[in-house]
């Protein structure tokens, strides 16, 4: 019989790691998560769950006691743009992710496991490529000279080029993906850390037919989203393939948030007008650039935005009401 292949999930508490988990449990694994909480809606079903905070470079030694076949390295201290843009957490996000990293990575190199996956971000292209709404450009090879919008977006450059390095200098086999917008249901949707798609499924849900829903900025500015069914697939493509990337992964389907807030609406069945408020932005454009992904691992999101949202939605609607009725 072919043993069991297990794998260690970092962040597996979060949005994408608990889907992870679940997805990882389907294809036969045996499965670790750790992070310093429980996923929050759904029961974990990793066969052990460590609490515990990978800062400490001893809670990193006593969960990744094994070779692992793989991990998922996918702990960070992150948010919504109300989080990460700002300004008011640059130094908890950059210590404390870069902590991680740099604990995670040196371990798994002493260990010896097979793969460690590291999930990147669309937050590390240059700003000067994103000031078009409708040409953004994020080509991978377009990532420098470096020029992040964002303290996060450095974080993620700097832990990119680390795991790099543990592979040039120790042979440590590395994965990585620069993540764009990623949404689905079990997703935070409320509290600050919420990303657009989520916060205006949020704030429909919230209204009755006919009344109003806020929006940070003119909402000109465009954007892509990918449902986290398709990233997961994408993820396990590119750790069961040989390449190493930073590659995209993404959606190419591009939208203006006012777009995407006219869509939440029309899936909801709900027509409401829109005030433009004050707030935290990001880039004028970003979308991401699948050229690489698709011709090293043939893999393109299968599904449409709306029906991702379509998905979302009803959960989301049904946390409103739970938190409404409670
Ligand atoms: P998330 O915030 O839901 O998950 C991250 C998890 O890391 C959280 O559960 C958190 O508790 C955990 N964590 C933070 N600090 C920790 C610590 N010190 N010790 C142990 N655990 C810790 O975020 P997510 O959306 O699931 O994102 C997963 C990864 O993908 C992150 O690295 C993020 O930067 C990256 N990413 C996500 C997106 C997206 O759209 N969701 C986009 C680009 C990149």
């Amino acid at each position: 019989m072919e043993k069991q292949k297990k794998a260690l999930v970092c962040g597996a508490g979060g949005f994408i790691g608990s889907h992870l988990v679940k997805k990882l449990k389907k294809e036969g694994f045996w499965v670790r998560g750790v992070d310093l909480k429980y996923p929050e809606f759904s029961e974990t079903q990793a066969d052990d769950f460590v609490i515990g905070d990978l800062r400490d470079p001893v809670v990193c030694k006593n969960i990744a006691d094994q070779p692992f076949n793989e991990v998922y390295q996918l702990a960070a201290d992150m948010g919504g743009a109300g989080y990460i843009f700002s300004g008011e957490h640059d130094s908890e996000v950059m210590h404390n992710s870069a902590m991680i990293n740099l604990n995670m990575v040196d371990i798994c190199t002493k260990v010896g496991v097979g793969k460690i996956f590291y999930s990147s971000s669309a937050c590390i292209y240059p700003e000067r490529n994103q000031m078009d709404p409708d040409n953004p450009r994020c080509s991978e090879d377009s990532a420098y000279p470096a020029a992040p919008d964002s303290e996060y977006g450095w974080e993620k450059l700097f832990s990119e080029r680390m795991y790099l390095a543990y592979l040039r200098n120790h042979g440590l086999k590395v994965r990585i993906a620069r993540f764009h917008n990623i949404f689905g249901p079990e997703g935070t949707w409320q509290g600050g850390r919420e990303k657009a798609p989520a916060a205006f499924c949020r704030k429909v849900a919230e209204v009755v037919d006919g009344g109003e829903i806020e929006m940070w900025g003119d909402g000109k500015q465009t954007r892509s989203f990918l449902y986290i069914d398709e990233c997961l697939e994408g993820i396990r493509r590119l750790v069961d393939s040989e390449f190493i990337g930073p590659v995209n992964i993404g959606s190419e389907e591009m939208i203006s948030i006012n777009g995407l807030a006219e869509m939440v609406m029309e899936v909801a069945d709900k027509k409401l007008s829109i005030r433009h408020i004050e707030g935290p932005l990001g880039v004028r454009g970003r979308n991401s650039d699948n050229r690489l992904i698709n011709g090293k691992l043939g893999w393109k999101p299968a599904r449409s935005l709306k029906e991702g949202i379509a998905k979302t939605y009803p959960w989301i609607d049904q946390q409103v009401k739970n938190s409404q009725n409670s």
